[in-house]
């Protein structure tokens, strides 16, 4: 029987939530799980908004972001799962353009010189409901009105009624729980295209946190019965460890047999489809 992890944060939650097996091959079995491009994009225009927000505030400008994304550029070309990538200089300019476009993107949502910034890449560990809980908070800023979870989203916008804001009312709720103030907000930054924000309120925070705690529950029980089933969706075919699975291995065979199965899938390498 394996043991309980140390440590839940909302991604680890969210990827048990889509397969149990998943979550198994990734946090047990600790098998490797590359960055793809997507999320690299994502860690890069991350990391150069983490240092802009770290200035001052007259210093917030998009000339700055370029400087520092020139510098942290130099860091990413030289990481394992960029190399992994092998971009040619072609799709290296395409890599680099579309995490600008991600960086300037903040411009079109708030002037950052004008926001007040609290904390930046902001570690939060703590129980919630006796989950041991961590995260990491992109941003925390104060308003007129308190404390604002902020954190910054490179992919596509939600579809209306997915559990958007859960992540950052967790944020939320661990920030009351460790200084005992309760943040106002929480925002979602899409960067270029739109910001989601809403109001936190004890019940939104013990909705999500009920959640956890249930989740939490489930994963006690199906490591005591060691016993982590395949959930299989179209998502499949971007799991790094589908060779590795039966039932996803199958289902996506169906897909590419049946035309359904995406051209930039990374299954179609990793089955030799
Ligand atoms: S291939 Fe699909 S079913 Fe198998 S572990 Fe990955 S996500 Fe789960």
């Amino acid at each position: 029987m394996s043991e309980l992890p140390r440590s839940f944060s909302h991604s680890s939650a969210s990827t048990f939530k889509q397969c149990q097996r998943r979550w198994k091959h990734k946090y047990i079995d600790k098998l490797p799980d590359p960055t793809g491009e997507a999320a690299l994009v994502g860690q890069f225009a991350h990391d150069v908004l983490e240092q802009l927000c770290k200035e001052e505030s007259a210093l917030r400008t998009e000339a700055k972001a370029k400087e520092i994304a020139a510098n942290i550029w130099l860091n990413v070309a030289q990481r394992k799962d960029f190399k992994n990538l092998k971009l040619n200089s072609d799709e290296q300019r395409e890599f680099r353009w579309k995490s600008w476009n991600a960086i300037k993107g903040l411009w079109d949502l708030e002037d950052p010189s004008k926001v007040t910034v609290e904390a930046t890449e902001q570690r939060v560990s703590t129980s919630l409901s006796g989950v041991p809980f961590f995260g990491i908070i992109d941003r925390l800023d104060r308003n007129e009105d308190g404390l604002v979870v902020v954190d910054y989203k490179t992919g596509k916008l939600p579809r209306y009624g997915d559990d958007n804001f859960n992540q950052v009312l967790l944020y939320a709720a661990a920030v009351a729980n460790k200084t005992g103030e309760q943040p106002s907000r929480v925002r979602l930054l899409y960067l270029g295209k739109e910001t989601m924000e809403t109001e936190v309120s004890s019940d939104l925070i013990n909705k999500v946190v009920d959640d956890l705690s249930d989740t939490w529950s489930k994963l006690k029980s199906n490591l005591d019965n060691d016993e982590f089933k395949p959930t299989t969706t179209p998502l499949c075919g971007w799991c790094s460890f589908i060779a590795q699975c039966p039932a996803g291995t199958e289902f996506i065979k169906k897909r590419a047999a049946s035309g359904k199965l995406r051209p930039d899938a990374p299954a179609r390498t990793s089955l030799g489809l």
